[in-house]
């Protein structure tokens, strides 16, 4: 969703809109393993305000997304509830430093607009790639793949002799090499 500058009043104004598939679509790679849906559309609620001539945008979304496991590669839910805070500069500030922009909290984002319209729809997208952890497990424990059938041991446990059994095994083969 884009907005014009010039259509943001004085005072700010809230915005409230859906995120759904096909919201999400343009900000993944064609044919990434990542596979992530939403589930859930995402219920987005900004507050966008205009600070001199930047732009400050607050608010949060709340929604599902389905994503694999990167233990199981099974798909399972993920909520994703997520505030947002962003600085929009426009291109004047291009190049400048920190400093000088005077930013007052180091952990907000600043991002670049060209002045004359901001896109929601990135600084949503931002906000869920950030918010993921770096490792997606579809809970704690989850036991993976076997490495030799490749069976789900969550779900098909299987005969096969693993090596790979406990941590100190793993531990015990590098230390012999
Ligand atoms: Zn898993
Ligand atoms: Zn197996």
């Amino acid at each position: 969703m884009k907005i014009r500058v010039e259509d943001i009043p004085k005072e700010g104004m809230h915005l409230n809109f859906r995120w759904e598939q096909e919201s999400i679509e343009p900000f993944l790679t064609p044919n990434d393993p990542y596979q992530m849906q939403i589930q859930e559309p995402l219920e987005v609620a900004v507050f966008i305000k205009k600070v001199g001539d930047y732009i400050h945008v607050t608010g949060e979304l709340h929604g599902e997304l389905v994503v694999p496991c990167h233990r199981c590669l099974e798909a399972f839910i993920f909520p994703m509830n997520a505030f947002i805070e962003t600085f929009l500069y426009p291109p004047r500030y291009l190049g400048s430093s920190k400093e000088e922009v005077e930013l007052d909290e180091e952990d907000m984002e600043q991002e670049f607009f060209d002045g004359e319209e901001i896109d929601l729809d990135v600084i949503v997208a931002e906000e869920i790639f950030l918010n993921f952890p770096p490792v997606l497990l579809c809970s704690p424990d989850c036991k993976g793949l076997c490495p030799k059938c490749g069976s789900n041991l969550n779900t098909s446990p299987c005969n096969c002799k693993r090596e790979g059994d406990s941590p100190f095994a793993v531990l015990a083969r590098w230390k012999t090499k």
